[in-house]
C-alpha cells in the first residue's frame, strides 16, 4: 500500500467530478473554447499524465500534464490538477500559487470559481492553515451550496478543532444531499457528534443538557456505545444508580463485543445497589455466550482475586491468554497473581509454555478503513478521521474459524 493511496483516491474522485459532473457540462456549454481544450485533452501528454496518475507515479504525471498545459494555457482543469499534484507531493506553497493564479483569471464561471477555491481550501488544509481553509470551503459553499466535497472537508476541519456544533451542522447539511443508502452512516456520524456535544456539556456541568444529547445520540443510532456509557455516568452523578446500571447493561445487548467498556462501571455500581453477585454472574454469562471473551475472563479473575480466590482467577487468565496472547493487560494480571501465589512452580511453567510464541502488544486495535494501529480502542481514527472504525486486532492462531477480526 502506497502512502499516497488515500490522497489519490480523493484526487481521482475530484477529477471524476470535474470530468463528468454537471459543472463540467455547464462549463462546456457556456464556454467557447471547446476546440482548444479538446486539443490539450487529446494530446498524448494529457492521456499519459492521467495514466501515470492512476498508477501513482506522481512525478511523471506532473511532467506530462505540464506539457499538456503548455498546449493550451487556458485549460483550467489541467492547471487545477497540476496544483493538486503539487499539494499531494507536499509542495503546498506551490499548489497555493497555482490555484491562486487561476482565481485571478478574469472570466471564471461561478462553478469554476468554486472548484478552484475548493482546491485552494485543500491546499490550506494540507498546509495546516485551518482558518484560511475554513474560509475557502465556506466560500465554495456560498458559490455552490450543494458542494459535498466542501462540506465533507469542512466537517473534518471542525472535528479536528473539536468544534462539534459546527461539525454537526455541516453533517446535517450533508445529510440532505446524500443518497438513501448512506443514511445509516450519516445517522451514526450525527450520533457520535451528539455524543461529543454531550461530553462538552458535561464538562461545563450542564448535566441535563448532556443527558439529552446522549439520549438523542442513542435515538439516532442505537449502536453508539459511548453515549450509553456517558448517559449512565450522568445518571450515576445524579444519584440514580439503578438507572445508570440499566443504561450500561444495554451496551451488552446492543454491542456485546464492547461490553467490557461497562465492566469497571458495573463492578462499582452493583455493590452500591446491594447486588455484589451480579458482576461475576455477568462475566460468567458473557464467557458462556462467547467462549473467546478474554476481557470477561480478565474482569472475573480480578473480581475473584479481590475476594481472595487468586488461584481460581489465574486459571481464567490462562484461558484468556489462549484467546489473546498479545494482550499485555492479561500478562500483567498473571504476574500479579503468580506473585500473590509465591511463584508456584507448576503455574509459572504453565505460563511460560502458553507464552512461548507470543508477541506482546498492550491492547492492539486497528482501523478497518486505513489500517492505522492504536494501542487502545478509539472512536475516531486520528489518521483517516473516520468514526467507529477500530476493531480489536487478533493475531492468535484460529481455533474455531471466526476468531480473526482482521
Ligand atoms: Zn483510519
Amino acid at each position: 500500500m502506497n502512502a499516497y493511496a488515500p490522497l489519490l483516491a480523493g484526487l481521482i474522485a475530484l477529477l471524476a467530478g470535474l470530468a463528468i459532473g454537471k459543472a463540467w457540462e455547464r462549463y462546456k456549454l457556456q464556454d467557447g473554447h471547446w476546440i482548444d481544450r479538446r486539443r490539450a485533452r487529446e494530446s498524448p501528454h494529457y492521456i499519459l499524465g492521467l495514466n501515470f496518475l492512476v498508477s501513482n507515479q506522481i512525478d511523471l504525471a506532473i511532467e506530462e500534464l505540464s506539457k499538456a498545459a503548455q498546449l493550451d494555457a487556458d485549460a483550467l482543469e489541467i492547471h487545477m490538477i497540476l496544483g493538486n499534484l503539487y499539494r499531494e507531493k507536499g509542495q503546498v506553497g506551490r499548489a497555493v500559487n497555482v490555484h491562486q493564479g487561476l482565481l485571478r483569471r478574469p472570466k471564471l464561471t461561478r462553478l469554476e470559481h468554486a472548484y478552484v477555491l475548493l482546491c485552494l481550501g485543500l491546499d490550506f488544509k494540507r498546509g495546516g492553515f485551518v482558518d484560511r481553509a475554513l474560509e475557502a470551503f465556506n466560500e465554495v459553499l456560498r458559490l455552490d451550496a450543494g458542494n459535498q466535497y466542501a462540506l465533507v472537508n469542512l466537517e473534518k476541519l471542525y472535528e479536528e478543532q473539536h468544534q462539534w456544533q459546527e461539525a454537526h451542522r455541516t453533517r446535517e447539511q450533508l445529510a440532505k444531499l446524500t443518497q438513501a443508502d448512506e443514511q445509516p452512516r450519516t445517522q451514526a456520524i450525527l450520533a457520535f457528534l451528539e455524543n461529543e456535544l454531550g461530553l462538552q456539556a458535561m464538562k461545563r456541568g450542564a448535566y441535563p443538557e448532556a443527558a439529552q444529547r446522549f439520549e438523542r445520540a442513542i435515538d439516532l443510532d442505537p449502536q453508539v456505545v459511548p453515549a450509553y456509557l456517558n448517559l449512565g455516568d450522568v445518571r450515576l452523578h445524579e444519584g440514580a444508580t439503578a438507572d445508570a446500571v440499566g443504561i450500561w447493561e444495554r451496551v451488552i445487548a446492543v454491542a456485546p463485543e464492547r461490553a467490557y467498556l461497562t465492566f469497571d462501571r458495573l463492578a462499582g455500581a452493583y455493590p452500591q445497589m446491594g447486588a455484589p453477585d451480579r458482576f461475576p454472574a455477568l462475566c460468567r454469562r458473557l464467557i458462556a455466550t462467547n467462549p473467546q471473551d478474554w476481557r470477561a475472563r480478565l474482569a472475573l479473575s480480578r473480581h475473584l482475586a479481590a475476594h481472595g480466590r487468586v488461584d481460581e482467577g489465574l486459571h481464567l487468565l490462562f484461558d484468556a491468554l489462549v484467546q489473546n496472547p498479545h494482550a499485555l493487560t492479561i500478562h500483567q494480571a498473571i504476574w500479579q497473581s503468580l506473585a500473590a501465589l509465591d511463584l508456584e512452580r507448576g503455574l509459572v511453567d504453565r505460563y511460560v509454555e502458553l507464552t512461548r510464541h507470543a508477541v506482546f502488544y498492550l491492547d492492539p486495535h486497528v482501523c478497518i478503513r486505513c489500517r492505522y494501529r492504536s494501542t487502545e480502542l478509539l472512536w475516531q481514527c486520528p489518521h483517516c478521521h473516520e468514526w467507529n472504525t477500530f476493531v480489536e486486532e487478533r493475531i492468535a492462531p484460529a481455533q474455531d474459524g471466526h476468531q480473526a477480526d482482521v
